[in-house]
């Protein structure tokens, strides 16, 4: 008989502090006091998909948005521990939580290790300034590249997001956002 293959989980967290103009995501801007209702709701959704996860489990679990990274971490804790207690994760599995550069500080990206993260996936897109607010995000270089040196400070797994083709962006651009890229240890 063959082994049972392990499983990955997708938790989506719909929150940002704005609409990005090209955002096709489902997202709202109206962040909720507490997360009862919600955490309640994907617990049970959880739960009812006991009956074909079975006893397999899950080697890859990635948070993502929305911007997780906004949402206070006893949503994620709540869930994490739920999953440990009925033995749904993976001894090694891959733990994964977007982030956005605004909030990519030292103080949050502890709160989220030890939690239980293992990953942290930051979503730049950018180091110009042009490009950024031709997209409409809400951090600037600034954050860009004060999350980096935020990243490359943790022991964890780590990736970031570039966009290219972009409104105000050129060919310099984005070779400079590749060349910053290259001299830092982010390798995905
Ligand atoms: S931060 Fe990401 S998920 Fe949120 S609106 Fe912008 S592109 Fe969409």
């Amino acid at each position: 008989m063959r082994a049972a293959f392990p499983l990955s989980l997708y938790v989506h967290l719909p929150w940002c502090e704005q609409k990005c103009p090209y955002c096709d995501f489902n997202v709202s801007t109206d962040l909720p006091s507490n997360f009862t209702e919600f955490q309640s709701a994907l617990l049970a959704d959880i739960e009812s998909s006991r009956g074909w996860i079975k006893d397999r489990k899950f080697s890859s679990i990635y948070f993502g948005g929305g911007t997780p990274s906004l949402v206070n971490p006893n949503l994620p804790e709540k869930i994490l521990d739920f999953l440990r207690a009925h033995q749904l994760i993976d001894g090694d599995a891959e733990i994964t939580i977007e982030f956005n550069p605004k909030e990519t500080k030292a103080e949050n990206l502890h709160r989220f290790l030890n939690i239980g993260f293992t990953r942290f996936s930051v979503g730049i897109q950018s180091f110009d300034d042009d490009v950024l607010q031709g997209l409409g995000r809400n951090h600037t270089s600034h954050h860009s590249l004060r999350a980096i040196e935020e990243l490359e400070k943790i022991k964890s797994k780590k990736s970031i997001d570039l966009m290219y083709g972009c409104p105000n962006q050129s060919e310099d651009s984005a070779l400079q956002d590749i060349r910053i890229i290259a001299c830092s240890t982010i390798n995905h």
